[in-house]
């Protein structure tokens, strides 16, 4: 009789090192192959970066409070998102859909104006996919791609003792954005009759379902004349990202709580929800800024950017990787990923 081992048990991270440890690559042009946030590809004069994601229906996404418009385009931004965090430029997308015969052909008409509105606003050309139907529900994967210069690309591996660790934007928005989204979600549940009231939450909310991928920074990174030593996006929480810069890079980091960017409106709804906001910015994600780190070297050409700031160092290994708070207690920083499956 065979083992039987639930999914839930091992997480995330452990699935898929278990599935990819003896999957080998045999092209001399593969540079970077499974477990950064794209594949590289060593196209001669430049690098090519893949990256695909798949976004189910109950899973990521409850159609419940997501407009089609918003879901279509969150699907393509979080997709390039993954593209920035090589320090590349998206050129191309691919979407290939599941739908049940619940959604007639105006909703999968409005989540393709959605796709199509983040490929105009990011510049990339959606060149292929795939429909079919699906018993239950939706599911939209999308592969994009893009490239960089070869001596700008940043892995999660290249963070280096001393660098600093930089993140762009604010983070925790998104987090408490699906609190409330979730909580007017059970309020209308009781009592059809209410209408949910969003007033005021535009900010968050707008976080969690309309995330920008960040190109601007990508953008502000050339003007700086700095590449990140390594870089990861934001999906799954500052936490969560830190650890693998610290595993892929064989390092330790240090970052300064009180650094942790945060918008007035996330601490303004965490405190109405009784919650820390830095745990939302480490433990909550899809907050999809970029996480990177630099040589001290650019110390002084970074902290003048608005576009993002500085939130602590890189250490040896053997310090391990921990939140340092206001009255210099360092708590260690664990593992995060799915949430459920
Ligand atoms: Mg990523």
């Amino acid at each position: 009789m065979s083992d039987r081992t639930e999914i839930s048990e091992l997480g995330e991270f452990e699935l898929i090192h278990q599935l990819t440890k003896d999957v080998k690559t045999t092209q001399p042009s593969t540079v970077q192959g499974i477990g950064d946030d794209a594949a590289v590809i060593d196209r001669g004069d430049h690098y090519e970066l893949v990256s695909t994601d798949l976004l189910v229906e109950g899973v990521h996404f409850d159609m419940s409070y997501t407009p089609l418009k918003h879901l279509g385009y969150k699907a393509i931004s979080v997709n390039l998102s993954d593209i920035f965090a090589m320090n590349g430029t998206p050129t191309h997308v691919t979407v290939s859909l599941a739908i049940s015969s619940r959604f007639p052909y105006e909703a999968v008409n409005e989540l393709y104006d959605g796709i199509k509105a983040a490929c105009e606003r990011f510049g990339v050309d959606l060149v292929g996919g795939d429909t079919t139907s699906s018993i239950t529900g939706m599911m939209i994967s999308v592969t994009a791609i893009g490239r960089v210069a070869k001596e700008k690309l940043a892995l999660r591996s290249g963070a280096k003792e001393n660098d600093l660790i930089c993140v762009s934007g604010d983070l925790g928005g998104a987090y408490i954005g699906l609190q409330i989204l979730e909580r007017e979600k059970m309020v209308w549940k009781d009592n059809p009759e209410i209408q949910p009231d969003l007033e005021g939450f535009d900010y968050v909310i707008e976080r969690f379902l309309k995330p920008e991928a960040r190109a601007d920074v990508i953008e502000e990174l050339g003007k700086l004349g700095i590449t990140p030593t390594s870089m990861i996006d934001i999906s799954d929480g500052l936490g969560s990202e830190l650890l693998h810069i610290a595993r892929q890079s064989q390092c330790g980091v240090r970052v300064y709580e009180e650094k942790i960017p945060l918008d007035a409106s996330t601490i303004t709804q965490c405190q109405e929800f009784k919650m820390e906001p830095s745990v939302c910015a480490l433990s909550g994600g899809e907050d999809y800024e970029l996480l990177f780190t630099i040589p001290q070297s650019d110390f002084e050409a970074a902290s003048k950017s608005e576009f993002f700031s500085i939130i602590g160092h890189i250490t040896d290994a053997a310090s391990g990787s921990a939140i340092v708070y206001p009255q210099g207690e360092e708590i260690q920083i664990k593992a995060q990923g799915w949430k459920s499956i």
